[in-house]
């Protein structure tokens, strides 16, 4: 490399991962309405918020979200961990050069050192430090036979001759070490609900009264293609109700509480799409799915590639697909409604009652599906105008079977999570994302006493929860009031020598110019009428 080039490398500017992106002032306000929106919403509907991990073990996803989904599949961030610490060392200390070439007794040393950390490694594999799977159980074996034959050799005073030979017979045993997974398989949370359900589970939330109302906001991590409302790192507010009942007013008051939180931000145009997808049983969802595979082999060759391998791998994904050309022949295919089971169209009726007790506005979409085996019954979405075709702001679903195949007892569950970033930017299409960044009080000051008034005045101000701009400097009054126009002051406070020996204040309106005189005392409750009238 160049010394120009080492240089230009150096001062390489950084720049945020593709996908990631920063939030910024003044828009961050918009982001901190809407969160503190959902907090108080949720919490009027019985619900406690729950902080999650941002990584969890990959196997929970795979279990939770499935193996074969694009989200667990092609789109997670996912490593290995490291070793836990003490094992991670050990094994380089057994297998460092200085053991295996210290000359003398080397041999007899070296399997000292190993033996101990065969029983560390054992010790871990009991107590889950290390993963359990069949490369470690296979490792582990392998090591004790490798163990046996070394204290057989030194027994029968077969040491190996050179360095050079003990560092080969420690070399077999090193690779054994690098054919095991020491360290667990982890990976960023493509979504919540599973950490939910392992948390439920985990904490013995079945023992409280049921239902469990949690909702949860963060950010999660999915390796898709960037575009707008489509990101990597992005942000979901989502709420779950596990346990009780499955009852369908559970399903509509989740929808209401939804639908309250959109209405309350200022959402406009949102739509909420339901359906019901039966359940996994022969006579419901099953026979469906085997009713809807052959009508899609009789137009197999009308569809694109994409549908066409769903037909085997997961045929109600087909009728998910946006591409046009698709759509006709779509609209021919049988529906879902005329295939689910008796109790599940009673519940479905039933729920649509519920959202009409509610006033909530419904359409129906027999193609609203969700492709994994556990979700049943209710499903919906929410799509807002603005977005172009990345137009869903929300997506939810009944669960009834996910608790229990993470491990815990059979457990009815439902819930959704609102894309936050296309939540925002639907509101800032629309005109309701407006943010007033300004300061309320840009205090300008000159000399020093009255630079002692402004300190005293800045603490007071903001104690009566006002934002204020005290200059750290004292500038002239004509640079003062434009410094406060640039900042979107909507007051500035005057204080020069005229104003502290009078002990009246100056307060200049910077919309009108107006300018009014207040002693002190008096400042803040004008302030105060002034907000409330505003
Ligand atoms: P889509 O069909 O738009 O990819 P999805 O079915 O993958 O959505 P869910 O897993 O149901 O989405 O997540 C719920 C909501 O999270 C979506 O409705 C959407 O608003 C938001 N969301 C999902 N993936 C992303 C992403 N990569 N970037 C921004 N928002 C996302
Ligand atoms: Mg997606």
């Amino acid at each position: 490399m160049s010394d120009a080039t080492a240089k230009k490398e150096e001062r390489r500017k950084f720049q945020a991962i593709r996908g990631t992106r920063d939030l910024l002032p003044p828009e961050t306000e918009l982001w901190n309405r809407v969160e503190q929106t959902a907090h108080e919403v949720f919490a009027t509907f019985g619900f406690g918020e729950i902080r999650l991990p941002i990584f969890e073990l990959t196997e929970l996803f795979t279990r939770a979200v499935g193996g074969e989904t694009d989200v667990v599949a092609k789109e997670m961030y996912s490593f290995i961990d490291r070793a836990v610490p003490d094992i991670d060392r050990a094994s380089g200390q057994v297998f460092s050069r200085e053991v295996l070439y210290a000359g003398g007794d080397a041999f007899a040393r070296y399997v000292d050192r190993f033996e101990g950390f065969l029983d560390r490694l054992k010790s871990a594999y009991e107590t889950g430090e290390i993963p359990s799977n069949d490369a470690n159980r296979a490792g582990i074996e392998r090591l004790e036979k490798y163990r046996a034959t070394a204290r057989e050799k030194i027994q029968w005073g077969e040491f190996p001759a050179s360095p050079e030979a003990v560092a080969d017979y420690a070399a077999a045993a090193f690779a054994f070490v690098q054919g095991m997974q020491l360290g667990y398989p982890l990976a960023l949370r493509p979504e919540a609900t599973a950490s939910v359900c392992r948390a439920y589970i985990e904490h013995g939330m079945q023992s409280l009264p049921q239902p469990v109302k949690l909702y949860y906001t963060g950010p999660m991590f999915r390796r898709e293609r960037p575009q707008k409302g489509r990101y990597r790192q992005f942000y979901q507010i989502g709420a779950e109700i596990l346990g009780g009942t499955d009852a369908p007013a559970i399903d509509a008051e989740v929808i209401e509480m939804l639908m309250t939180f959109f209405d309350k931000v200022g959402l406009q145009g949102a739509t909420l799409y339901i359906n019901s997808i039966g359940h996994n049983a022969e006579n419901c969802r099953r026979g469906y799915v085997a009713t809807l595979k052959s009508a899609l082999e009789k137009v197999k060759d009308q569809l694109g590639p994409d549908s066409q391998r769903r037909i085997d791998t997961n045929p109600l994904r087909v009728l998910d697909s946006k591409l046009e050309s698709e759509q006709p022949i779509i609209a021919t295919l049988p529906h879902i409604a005329d295939h689910l089971c008796d109790e599940c169209k009673t519940h479905y009726s039933a729920a649509k009652r519920q959202l009409e007790l509610r006033g909530v506005l419904y359409q129906e979409n027999w193609r609203l599906v969700r492709g994994l085996d556990y979700y049943m019954r209710t499903t919906f979405e929410i799509t807002a105008p603005g977005l172009g075709s990345q137009n869903a702001v929300c997506g939810g679903g009944r669960y009834d079977g996910l608790v229990e195949l993470l491990g815990g007892p059979p457990t009815k569950g439902i819930g959704f999570a609102i894309g936050e970033d296309r939540l925002i930017l639907s509101l800032q299409e629309s005109g309701k994302g407006q943010t007033q960044q300004g300061r309320d009080v840009y205090i300008a000051w000159m000399g020093e006493r009255a630079y002692a008034a402004a300190i005293r005045a800045a603490r007071d101000l903001r104690n009566a929860g006002f934002s204020v701009e005290l200059p750290p400097v004292e500038q002239k009054f004509g640079k003062a009031l434009s410094q406060a126009d640039k900042l979107g002051a909507k007051y500035a406070l005057i204080l020069g020598d005229n104003e502290v020996s009078e002990a009246l204040w100056t307060l200049k309106t910077l919309s009108t110019g107006e300018q009014q005189k207040f002693p002190e005392p008096e400042l803040i409750d004008f302030l105060r009428n002034q907000k409330s009238q505003s």
